[in-house]
């Protein structure tokens, strides 16, 4: 008997260290760069789900070029909390991640991605907003950003976007944040393809700030601390995230809107923040309200 007991409790210590460890590597990308898959998931016929179900694949436009979002390794594949929200629809689909292609877009090509079919869905810090939404089709959203600046670690004349007045900005064509800090607040673009292609203009005083959403400034932060800082930890805009696909395709959108929410139920919308952004950005966020318009 006192030899069961003891048994028992060097069992429960064994699966309690066990566990431990697993805890300890669940913050790794590893646990969360192969997300649960389906297993023969079944669809209405003739729905975008069925059709990308039954081919085992699907195409998914995400950034390369930015930390802790959508960010290419050297081994090819794209690492960040968009690519993960990727991989967990591509899962409920049944399709395992290494049968997602993954298809560079920045933020002038979106639209015309989505419309030409050249990819079945965006997730690439992607602003839902009605200009776009006469477009394509937005689910989400599954995250809120809003923009900020992005100046030298030296500088101390912008701390605000009414300071960046007649100042040379560096953005992205096509984005929000490019759009605003000139129609808004008078700034003088400096237009890029990406946000990566700002990086030297600003090191060179070409620029004298960057603008976009502050999740991707922090990325660029953490990086490299000693160059650049966040000109505030105020934002000036809201950019709510969504999943950006075909316009009219509803059953899809409401679909994808649901796993949404299912993933925050079982934990792997936080799991994938940790394993990705929330390495920088501390404070995780909660999945806002689903707009099902
Ligand atoms: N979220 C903004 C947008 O969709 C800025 C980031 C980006 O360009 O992707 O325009």
């Amino acid at each position: 008997m006192a030899f069961l007991t003891r048994r028992k409790s060097l069992l429960v210590a064994a699966s309690a260290a066990l566990a431990l460890s697993l805890s300890a590597c669940g913050g790794s990308t590893a646990t969360t760069s192969n997300p649960p898959v389906a297993e023969k998931p079944s669809f209405a016929a003739d729905t975008t789900m069925a059709k990308l179900s039954s081919a085992g694949k699907i195409v998914i436009g995400t950034k390369f070029d930015q930390p802790l979002f959508g960010q290419k390794g050297l081994d090819g594949k794209p690492v960040g909390f968009d690519v993960e929200m990727g991989k967990l629809i591509a899962g409920k689909l049944g399709i395992p991640a290494d049968k997602i292609e993954w298809k560079e877009t920045v933020s002038a090509n979106r639209e015309q991605f989505i419309k030409n079919g050249d990819v079945d869905i965006i997730v690439a810090t992607y602003t839902i907003n009605d200009k776009r939404k006469t477009e394509v089709d937005f689910a989400g959203p599954y995250y809120e950003a809003g923009q900020a600046l992005m100046v030298n670690k030296d500088n101390t004349s912008i701390t605000k976007p009414e300071d960046v007045k007649g100042k040379n900005v560096c953005s992205v064509t096509g984005s929000t944040p490019a759009a605003t800090i000139v129609e808004k607040y008078g700034a003088v673009l400096v237009p890029a393809a990406t946000y990566s292609a700002c990086l030297e203009p600003l090191r060179n005083k070409q620029v004298e700030a960057i603008t976009t959403d502050n999740v991707i400034l922090a990325g660029f932060v953490a990086k490299e601390p000693e160059a650049f800082k966040l000109a505030s930890d105020q934002t000036f805009t809201k950019e709510p995230y969504g999943i950006g696909l075909k316009k009219g395709d509803t059953v899809f959108r409401n679909w994808v809107n649901d796993q949404l929410e299912a993933f925050d139920k079982d934990g792997s919308y936080k799991k994938a923040w940790e394993a990705t952004a929330g390495t920088v950005i501390k404070t995780a966020p909660a999945l806002p309200a689903i707009n099902r318009y």
